[in-house]
């Protein structure tokens, strides 16, 4: 019998072929990401922190690492004494093992508790409390309730944590016991499956991108797609499949008339022909809508599952940085100003509020009239009017900035102005180096929001391992090449309009 945890059963409901690599071609795995480990610390700490709201618990695994026998012993026997809560308490049958986050006995009844760090119920969840909920079933400890214990999106933080309010409990017993058949017979499948030891065969489909998140083995079963795939046509989605599965593989091959969006029409020709196009008039009248002086502007976030400061929720986005280069009029030198917290005034409440010191600064930086330019407006829009809520007291200048917003996006999202070398995205990672190839984000030590980001909560949360200067010197190079990146762009449309 092969011993298959909740994580490989998800993976083998995901697909078969997952499985298989999950144990016998280790040698497959993706090396974990910075940010991936991230999350897992932030589960780790999101778990330790649901335990409050069951407090006095015993921890079946504490001591015993990954000696699961050990951790099901232990489990047995405390059940056998009545211990009221037990974390990680540890079941294995038919080769099924599952180590519930928290079972707890109220005076009538039996709850399985399962801990999320998300706000949102996934699919993938009942999938693998269902998994859970049947080996316990099988060792003869039936849970009366099963709930998933979630992080509440409206939760404000008002000095300390308080988990009771911080967590969710919903219960999805009806569900679960729904699946239960299908559940015992996957696991004798995928015993089956294991036993024999052979690859199976199974093609690339939808499962690569589905439940429970995007397969880590794609570099490999995916390897045969070649670049300029029908998997890279802008915003592609079910449109990418059903080319595919028609035999359509790369985007030279989609034949005339097929019906796309203006931008997928504009990347085929690009493939096809190496055309560019340009809208003059569309461009001319985005440009000739700013007024200047024009700022060009950037945020940079963190948005912590537990939240930090007060008056946040979790995982929203709490801005720790900004980049902002000023043009005041055509020609003249570019000003830069720039904001970077210092991680510290996270940890510590009162004058030194990060988000407070970066709206002073702001309202120096930012002056009362002129474009405020930004790319994919959205994001920017959500983090000010999160300062809003947070700070009423800055309304009028919060308000202000967001009546001046326009969105450098839009002319590369809506086709207004496409190169070749742009393919499948309007991401000004892409955009920028396509238009001026002396931009490319390929140069520095921190090219991307997430590595950003991720880097920035390891430091307030005392978790950063390196040299905080040389990373508080590549953070700040990183978000002033994206504004400056956005006047580049700027210029580049100007010349389109002469
Ligand atoms: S990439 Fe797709 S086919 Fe390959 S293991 Fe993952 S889900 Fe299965």
């Amino acid at each position: 019998m092969i011993t298959i945890s909740k994580s490989k059963f998800v993976a083998g409901s995901q697909c078969l072929k997952k499985l298989h690599f999950e144990f016998y071609r280790k040698d497959l795995k993706a090396e974990v990401t910075t940010e991936q480990q991230a999350r897992f610390d932030a589960g780790h700490e999101i778990g330790k922190l649901a335990q409050q709201v069951f407090p006095n618990g015993k921890d079946a695994t504490e001591a015993f690492g990954d000696n699961w026998g050990l951790a099901i012993k232990r489990t047995a026997d405390w059940l056998t004494s009545g211990i009221e809560t037990i974390y990680e308490a540890s079941f294995s049958h038919s080769g099924g093992f599952a180590a519930l986050d928290i079972l707890h006995h109220t005076p009538t009844e039996r709850w399985a508790i399962e801990v999320k760090s998300s706000a949102e119920l996934k699919d993938y969840y009942f999938t693998d409390a269902a998994f859970q909920y049947w080996v316990l079933d099988k060792c003869g400890v039936k849970p009366d309730r099963f709930f998933l214990m979630h992080l509440n999106k409206s939760y404000t933080k008002s000095g300390n944590i308080n988990p009771n309010e911080l967590f969710v409990l919903t219960d999805i017993t009806d569900q679960i016991l729904q699946l239960q058949e299908e559940t015992g017979n996957n696991l004798e499948r995928f015993q089956t499956m294991l036993i024999k030891q052979e690859e199976p065969s199974i093609s690339i489909g939808k499962h690569c991108n589905a439940m429970p998140y995007e397969c880590t083995y794609k570099h490999h079963c995916w390897k045969h797609i070649p670049e300029n795939s029908v998997f890279d046509l802008y915003n592609g989605g079910k449109k990418s499949w059903s080319f595919f599965e028609k035999g359509i593989t790369q985007i030279a091959e989609i034949p005339e008339g097929e019906s796309l969006s203006k931008r997928q029409e504009l990347q085929v020709n690009g493939i096809k022909f190496n055309q560019a196009y340009k809208d003059k008039e569309g461009i001319t009248n985005f440009v000739n809508s700013l007024k200047y002086p024009l700022y060009f502007f950037d945020f940079e976030t963190i948005a912590p599952a537990i939240p930090i400061l007060d008056e946040t929720r979790p995982f929203e986005k709490v801005p720790f940085q900004y980049s902002l280069h000023i043009l005041t009029a055509p020609n003249a030198p570019v000003v830069h100003k720039a904001f970077l917290a210092n991680p510290d005034d996270f940890n510590t409440a009162g004058s030194t509020e990060p988000r407070l010191q970066l709206l002073n600064q702001l309202m120096n930086d930012i002056g009362p009239d002129g474009s405020i330019l930004v790319y994919y407006a959205p994001f920017e829009v959500g983090v000010l009017n999160q300062l809003k809520r947070a700070f009423p007291k800055y309304t009028d200048f919060i308000n202000g900035i967001l009546s001046r917003i326009v969105d450098l996006h839009e002319p590369f999202n809506k086709g207004l102005f496409y190169l070749p070398a742009m393919g499948k995205s309007a991401s000004i990672k892409d955009v920028l180096p396509a238009l001026a190839p002396e931009f490319s984000y390929a140069n520095l030590e921190i090219n991307n929001g997430n590595l950003a980001s991720t880097l920035f909560l390891e430091k307030v949360r005392g978790i950063f391992i390196g040299n905080w200067n040389t990373t508080h010197r590549h953070l700040l190079d990183y978000c002033e090449r994206d504004t400056l990146g956005m006047v580049v762009l700027y210029e580049k449309l100007c010349e389109e309009t002469e």
